[in-house]
């Protein structure tokens, strides 16, 4: 099994390379942001008090995001691999995803950390919001949730740099050529289908 995430602020690119290292390499995606949506759609309870934080661009509780996770990966047959995107996005998930591998007897294998300058990132997502209508992608919230990602989330980067398993790589030019360093990156561990 190569598991993998997908790791960077948001707007720096994360799901359009998960799709596209779905099609190359036949690896299962989970977001926890399409997850939340899912719920938030379905008016589900988890969604209802999902939908509170996710409206001022703060983070989901961790027990929220967790049990998610956790309920996931127990009912989910043996897989080429994972891609994880949009978590872990607290060093609490990250030592909970930890743990929840080695239940299964895997580990996390690769993080890719996608790099993108600020003044981009608000530019995609207010562009994205157009197209998207996702409720999050406007203005006043898109800057919330860059402040958490810089306040929660960036430094989960140096929890897996201290396990030597984190790369950088450039987030801006063509979505090709990005998509060209990931698989560069990724080819030892997995084979493209
Ligand atoms: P995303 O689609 O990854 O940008 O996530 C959208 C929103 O869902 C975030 O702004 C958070 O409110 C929430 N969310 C997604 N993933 C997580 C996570 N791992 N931990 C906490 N909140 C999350």
């Amino acid at each position: 099994m190569f598991n993998l995430i997908i790791f960077g602020p948001p707007g720096s690119g994360k799901g359009t390379q998960s799709d596209l290292l779905i099609q190359n390499f036949g690896l299962i995606h989970i977001s926890t942001g399409d997850l939340l949506r899912d719920e938030v759609e379905q008016q589900t309870l988890l969604g209802i008090e999902a939908k509170k934080f996710m409206d001022q661009g703060q983070l989901v509780p961790d027990e929220v995001v967790i049990g998610m996770i956790g309920s996931l990966l127990d009912n989910r047959p043996k897989v080429k691999g994972i891609i994880f995107d949009g978590f872990p996005r607290t060093e609490a998930q990250a030592k909970a995803l930890d743990k929840l591998l080695s239940l299964k007897t895997t580990e996390i294998h690769k993080v890719l950390y996608l790099i993108v300058p600020e003044e981009e990132l608000e530019n995609r997502l207010i562009q994205r919001g157009k197209e998207s209508g996702r409720s999050d992608d406007n203005k006043e919230v898109i800057l919330k949730r860059i402040v958490e990602y810089n306040c929660k989330t960036k430094s989960v980067a140096d929890y897996y740099e201290s396990q030597r398993k984190l790369t950088k790589v450039k987030g801006t030019g063509s979505i090709a050529e990005i998509f060209a360093t990931i698989k560069s990156v990724i080819h030892p561990y997995v084979k493209a289908i």
